[in-house]
């Protein structure tokens, strides 16, 4: 049986959000058993929170936003990522503003702070979502689909009319190493003319070279590059892996995502839930995803 898990301690992380461009903190917590991973906004009266789970998400249009009618957590995918390739079931996370910290665009700093302070095993049982059949969902040319595997695969395709990414694809085993060295690093991306767009909105305030790769019409205008040739899939595969949390238990099953985003990720990941024939949550004796 594998057991559940937390973190050993608390640890801090700050940064300031992408599209506020206000300072946010963040203040991971170890938590009790089946706890799942729940969001706490102690900068408002009463310290609302909010566990991560499918029915919370409100907005998918630039990142997936979580919350209720009173209050938000944006921009959460970065962050559960790290807590997904590491198999932690139950944590607090407690925040100062509506938006995660950006740091660089990545998940490598989350992904370091909770390496640093150590997990620990907990006594009660893990239980994942494990698919019978297969459970796809589309919209136009682009598509996402899970399909019955022993562990937790990823196969992600992108397709940008850009001659700096045009076609990339990535298909990968997820376990901590291979989240660690070939995606943890990889920084979310936008186009010039969007960051305009987005910034006369209001929108990507604390955007900067700093913290995404942007692309004009020809050319990737950080002066440092890219830090793999094919980043941009990569990061997919990042967000991807976020979104997946929404499940509120581990997938054990082959992701394929063609285009997609945030939206049909989380129209996936409501099938997934909504379909006890195809798929259903149970323990596992043991992971080779591990
Ligand atoms: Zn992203």
């Amino acid at each position: 049986m594998l057991f559940q898990k937390t973190i050993k301690n608390q640890i801090e992380v700050e940064g300031i959000g992408l599209h506020s461009g206000q300072k946010a903190k963040l203040r991971f917590k170890p938590a009790m058993p089946n706890t799942g991973i729940v969001f706490v906004r102690t900068d408002l009266l009463g310290s609302p929170f909010i566990k991560v789970s499918s029915n919370k998400v409100v907005d998918t249009k630039l990142a997936t936003t979580l919350g209720s009618d009173r209050f938000k957590v944006s921009t959460v995918e970065h962050c559960l990522c790290a807590m997904s390739a590491l198999r932690i079931d139950n944590l607090i996370i407690e925040l100062e503003g509506e938006e995660i910290p950006i740091i660089d665009g990545s998940s490598k700093h989350f992904l370091l702070a909770l390496q640093k302070v150590g997990l620990i095993e907990q006594d009660w049982a893990r239980k994942y979502w494990v698919l019978q059949d297969a459970i796809r969902v589309e919209q136009g040319d682009k598509w996402a689909e899970v399909t019955p595997y022993h562990g937790l695969r990823v196969s992600v395709s992108v397709e940008f009319d850009h001659p700096k990414i045009k076609s990339q694809s990535l298909d990968l085993d997820i376990n901590e190493s291979v989240f660690a060295s070939e995606i943890a690093g990889a920084r979310t991306f936008g186009f010039m003319s969007d960051v305009e767009r987005l910034q006369k909105l209001g929108l990507a305030k604390g955007g900067s070279l700093s913290n995404a790769i942007v692309l004009d019409d020809e050319k990737i205008l950080n002066p440092e590059g890219l830090r793999w040739p094919d980043e941009f899939v990569r990061h997919k595969l990042l967000d991807a892996l976020g979104d997946l949390s929404l499940l509120g238990f581990p997938l054990m099953g082959h992701l394929k995502l063609h285009k997609a985003g945030h939206e049909l990720m989380h129209r996936l990941v409501e099938k997934i839930i909504q379909e006890s024939k195809s798929s259903r949550l149970m323990e596992m004796s043991f992971d080779l995803s591990n």
